[in-house]
């Protein structure tokens, strides 16, 4: 019993080092890049640079604005 509680012991505390290392990976400035809000150069509606859709560079935010 007691092999078996030192076992969950020893998982559990590896998870939560692993949890941990891999929440402190990816670097802020990557997340804000690609959280930045750009506004629709047809209709105004502000996309994130993720989402947005780019042409003859000026961003849309959808196919529609981007065709028109
Ligand atoms: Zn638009």
């Amino acid at each position: 019993m007691l092999k078996i509680l030192l076992l969950i012991g020893v998982v559990v505390g590896v998870y939560f080092l692993f949890f941990k290392k891999k929440n402190l990976k990816p670097p802020s400035s990557d997340n804000s890049q690609e959280e930045a809000m750009i506004p629709c150069a047809k209709c105004s509606t502000y996309v994130s640079a993720k989402e947005s859709l780019m042409r003859d560079g000026k961003y849309y935010c959808c196919h529609e604005c981007l065709e028109a």
